[in-house]
């Protein structure tokens, strides 16, 4: 992720925009089998100030661009993977959004990489979505809210059923905790209601 405080408006920009890689299943490719950086990255580019003006400066612009990277691997060094990557994705927006000055427009910038999120929000290898939900054995699912082998053990989050994104937590807290209640190994309090 990179976070971009710019000292100007791009009009080209929508509030949601894309730009993407050339070749789709040689990006994926090189991020779930190769487990590297791809050279040619799709790039996920927000623009919230087109939405809500109070979210930057005026004439000014707060940018989130996000691009697909592997979850942290021993070989990942992000100090060095880090300043590189960055230089592909600029050159990539300057390329192909009409983004040809965002770099010298910067003002206050952050970014968060894999062993930044792993770091700040204990997140396993800083994959945000946790274990992998597609192939044969998952089927598309994630672990489930609750195991029945183990008594008072339950899972909600992004890394369990239904998966990841807040809308998703949210359900994966309604769940875990409807299956709690369901199973009464805890008494019930005062004033709770159903
Ligand atoms: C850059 C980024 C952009 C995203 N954009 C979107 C979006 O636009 N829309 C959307 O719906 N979702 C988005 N998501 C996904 C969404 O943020 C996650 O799916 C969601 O936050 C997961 O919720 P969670 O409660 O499982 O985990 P978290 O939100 O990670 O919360 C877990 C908390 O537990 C704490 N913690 C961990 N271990 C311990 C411990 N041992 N003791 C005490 N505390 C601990 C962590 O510090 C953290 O605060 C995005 C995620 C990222 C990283």
């Amino acid at each position: 992720m990179l976070y971009l405080g710019v000292n100007r408006r791009f009009p080209q920009l929508s509030h949601h925009n894309f730009v993407f890689s050339e070749n789709s299943p040689e990006e994926f490719h090189a991020v779930y089998d190769q487990h590297r950086l791809a050279p040619d990255p799709t790039c996920y580019v927000c623009a919230p100030a087109r939405t809500e003006a109070a979210v930057a400066p005026p004439g000014r612009e707060a940018l989130y661009i996000l691009v697909h990277t592997p979850y942290l691997r021993p070989e990942h060094d992000w100090k060095k993977m880090f300043p590189e990557y960055r230089r592909v994705i600029l050159e990539k927006l300057a390329r192909t959004a009409g983004l040809e000055d965002l770099e010298p427009a910067i003002e206050v910038e952050r970014h968060l990489t894999p062993e930044d999120i792993g770091a700040r929000y204990a997140v396993w290898n800083g994959a945000i979505y946790g274990i992998a939900s597609h192939g044969r054995l998952q089927g598309g699912f994630k672990p489930a809210n609750h195991e029945p082998k183990l008594k008072g053990f339950y899972l909600a989050g992004g890394a369990a059923h239904p998966g990841p994104g807040m809308p998703m937590v949210l359900m994966s807290g309604w769940i875990a905790a409807d299956r709690l209640d369901r199973d009464q190994i805890v008494p019930k309090t005062q004033g709770a209601v159903g």
